[in-house]
Parts: C-alpha cells; structure tokens; sequence
C-alpha cells in the first residue's frame, strides 16, 4: 500500500514506467511522471485516478536542467516518498561500429540523468528523515551484452551509483535500491521479430517474456513500507534468465 504517499516516476508515459504509475495510483499513491511529451491519454489518466496523476513533459537528457526541473517537482509536490528512476533508451551496436555520440547519449539519460534526479530527491528525503529511491537498472548492467557496451555501462555504473548512495543515506531513513529487469515486452524491444522473441522466450525459465507489470509489482514492494529493512540491493525481474 502507497496510501498518502507522493512518487515520482521517470518515464512514465509508455512501458514499465507507465505500468509502475498506474500500479502506484491503484495503491493510493499520487504519482508525478515525466516523459519527453504527454502521453495522449493524460486528460482520462487523471481523471480516473481522481487528480492523483500529475505530468511534466521534460527531456531528462538535457542534463544541464535536470537538478531544476527536479527542485521545482519537489516544491510542487511537498516532498517525494518515493522516487523510481526509470527513464531510459537503447542505442545498440557493435563496439567497434557504435559511435562516441551513441555511447555518450545513453551514458547520459540511463546514468548521469539518474544520477541528478536521485540526489535532488534523496536532499529532500534526507532532511524529512525518510524515502525510497528505486533505479531502474537491467540484468545487462550485470552481465553485459554483445551490442550493448554503452547500455551496460549506464546500468552497471547506475548499480554502482545504487549502493553507494544507499551507504551515504541509509543512516537517515533513506532506503535505495535498484531493479534488473530482463527482457520486459515493451517497445524498447518491440522491434524485434516474433521468432526472435520466441527463441529468447524458450531459453528463460519460466517461458515467457516479462511484462511491465512484472516490474511494477517489485517497484511497488520496494517503494512501500514492506521493504523497510532493504537498502543497497539489485534484484532481477528476469523469469530466471540468469539464475
Ligand atoms: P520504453 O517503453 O521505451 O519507455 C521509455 C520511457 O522513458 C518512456 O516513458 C519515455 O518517454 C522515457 N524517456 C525516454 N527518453 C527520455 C528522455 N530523454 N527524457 C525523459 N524521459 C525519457 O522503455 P521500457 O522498456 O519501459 O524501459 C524502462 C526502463 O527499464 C529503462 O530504464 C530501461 O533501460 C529499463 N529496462 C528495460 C528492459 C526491457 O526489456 N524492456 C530491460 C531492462 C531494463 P517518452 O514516451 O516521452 O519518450
């Protein structure tokens, strides 16, 4: 149960973000989301969470107004309980072929962007004595994966960023704690075909892709009181992939 208390999701308008919201939401939250451009069905999203649902439309990449951005969301709100710091892109390719751009880029929403976004956030919580930040990693910032060294960079160095806040605030009520979800049918991986889908689905243990809501469950747990005595930890959300 969320009831009374005020999150802050990072893309939250398609995916697990969306799906972390809206599970928020159902649990009594109020939830602010921010994503690049409000998504189409805002007006119908707010009015069926009662007003509960607040948007702003930012470019988190942008790093150089994040701490601001996040500053006047906190004002606004009073003050987050929870942060989940989910916002993320793919720029795939090979090492030897992936441009300095295309590394930088996800370097700088999956990790730098995150980073912002939770110590402005952990300030507050850390002054009030008490909150929740969860950071959206993935099994590849453990791993690693062919194609994915920018990806895997962001994520890993995001688990470093994870434990190393969590050391510096835990004293102060403050818990943080990351998710590694495995492969999540969203559109990050839309793109894929179905056989390929199928043949990464037949290799996990449980048989099947994640769904967002599979992500959002754990984000809930970790985001409530249910989690008081957890802090500092990665969990997968991968059907057992790497078990
Ligand atoms: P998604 O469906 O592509 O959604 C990405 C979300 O991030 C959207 O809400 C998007 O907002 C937002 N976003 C993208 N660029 C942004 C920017 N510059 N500023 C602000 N918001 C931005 O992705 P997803 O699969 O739900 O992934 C969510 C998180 O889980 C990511 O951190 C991803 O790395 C991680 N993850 C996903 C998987 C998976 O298999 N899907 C696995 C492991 C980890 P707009 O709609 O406005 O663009």
């Amino acid at each position: 149960m969320l009831e009374g208390k005020k999150a802050l999701v990072t893309g939250a308008s398609r995916g697990i973000g969306r799906a972390v919201a809206e599970r928020f939401l159902a649990e009594g939250a109020a939830v602010w989301g921010v994503g690049t451009k409000e998504p189409a069905d805002l007006a119908e999203r707010v009015e069926q969470s009662g007003g509960r649902l607040h948007w702003r439309s930012a470019d988190l990449s942008a790093l150089d107004g994040v701490e601001r951005l996040v500053e006047e969301l906190v004002a606004e709100s009073g003050g987050f309980d929870v942060l989940v710091n989910n916002a993320g892109i793919t720029r795939d390719n090979l090492s030897l072929r992936m441009s300095l751009a295309d590394f930088q880029k996800v370097l700088d929403l999956n990790l730098s962007a995150a980073f912002i976004v939770a110590r402005v956030v952990a300030r507050d919580m850390i002054r009030r004595r008490r909150g929740s930040i969860v950071n959206m990693a993935s099994v590849v910032g453990i791993h690693g994966n062919g194609g994915q060294a920018n990806y895997a960079a962001a994520k890993g160095g995001l688990i470093g960023v994870t434990k190393s806040i969590a050391a510096e605030v835990a004293s102060r009520g403050v818990r943080v704690n990351a998710i590694a979800p495995g492969f999540i049918a969203t559109d990050m991986t839309a793109a894929m075909t179905e056989d390929a889908k199928e043949k990464i689905a037949s290799a996990i243990p449980l048989k099947r892709l994640g769904r967002p809501e599979d992500v959002a469950a754990l984000a809930h747990f970790l985001g409530s009181d249910e989690s008081a005595y957890i802090t500092g930890q990665v969990i997968p959300v991968d059907g057992g992939m790497f078990f």
